[in-house]
């Protein structure tokens, strides 16, 4: 087993989790929240995949109708085992694709929305391609720069991976060290925090090379200097086996940082605040 709980084995959250509704992923609902219940996790927020970049694999494939019926026969099926359930997105480049996502996001009684970055321009920074496009100075320069305009334009709840770009980056150019971009990393976190937006802890990276979660503890202690305060966990799973897992490393980096609290929603608030 790859899932180490907390001390008291107590995981309170796991707020990045994917399902079928997403065109990366072949897990049901169900089996995500069965992986939940026997790790003793608290709370889960499935956040699928909306991408309507034409580009993105996962362009076209977000159904509202379905992600909702698929939530809501969970919430009756594993309610009584004491999981709650958020009704979450992952919205891809909202500064970009705000005119098709807001009646959406207005339409259906969501919980808790995810801001992500995946793309700049017409590269996926997944791909090693952009690095060998822009180097190992600008690939890193452009993403920070793109999802600062992200946070600055707003209207989601948390930024989701803040720096997902080290995932392949740091294979790609060799080495990823986050005190190199202070100066652009900084500037995201000063546009979420006046925004009201919070950051997540994702521990996806654990799986990969990198060996460090987003944001990594260095670029964590920065926001929560400058007065950030808002903070969930996710495992940005996308298999039942990967569901809170690292989430005992999310903890402990949060810690470190100075936090003592994650945030809770509901109805796409702060509904209360979990002691860690
Ligand atoms: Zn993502
Ligand atoms: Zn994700």
């Amino acid at each position: 087993m790859t899932h180490h709980p907390t001390p008291n084995g107590y995981l309170p959250q796991d707020y990045h989790v994917h399902t079928e509704a997403s065109c990366d992923c072949q897990a049901t609902m169900a089996e995500m929240c069965r992986s939940a219940v026997q790790l003793g996790i608290a709370e889960i927020a499935f956040t699928d995949h909306f991408d309507p970049k034409p580009e993105d694999l996962c362009y076209g494939y977000y159904r509202p109708e379905r992600y909702f019926a698929a939530l809501e026969a969970a919430r009756r099926e594993f309610a009584p085992q004491g999981l709650t359930i958020r009704a979450g997105v992952e919205l891809g480049e909202y500064h970009l694709f705000h005119a098709h996502m807001a009646p959406v996001l207005a339409a259906w009684p969501y919980d808790f929305v995810l801001g992500s970055l995946h793309w700049v321009g017409d590269q996926i920074v997944f791909d090693e391609g952009y690095f060998r496009a822009h180097g190992p100075h600008d690939s890193f320069a452009r993403y920070f720069t793109e999802l600062e305009r992200l946070a600055r334009f707003g209207g989601f709840d948390v930024l989701s991976h803040p720096d997902v770009v080290k995932r392949v980056g740091y294979g790609a150019v060799g080495g990823f060290d986050i005190r190199q971009w202070e100066d652009l990393v900084r500037p995201v976190w000063r546009a979420c925090i006046e925004n009201g937006i919070g950051i997540e802890i994702n521990t996806s990276s654990l799986r990969g090379g990198v060996g460090e979660v987003h944001p990594g503890p260095e670029s964590l202690r920065w926001y929560r200097e400058m007065g950030g305060e808002i903070l969930t966990i996710g495992s940005d799973s996308h298999r039942p086996g990967h569901v809170g897992a690292g989430l005992d490393v999310a903890l402990d980096v949060a810690r470190t940082a100075g936090f003592t609290r994650l945030a809770s929603f509901e109805g796409r608030r702060i509904a209360r605040w979990i002691p860690i």
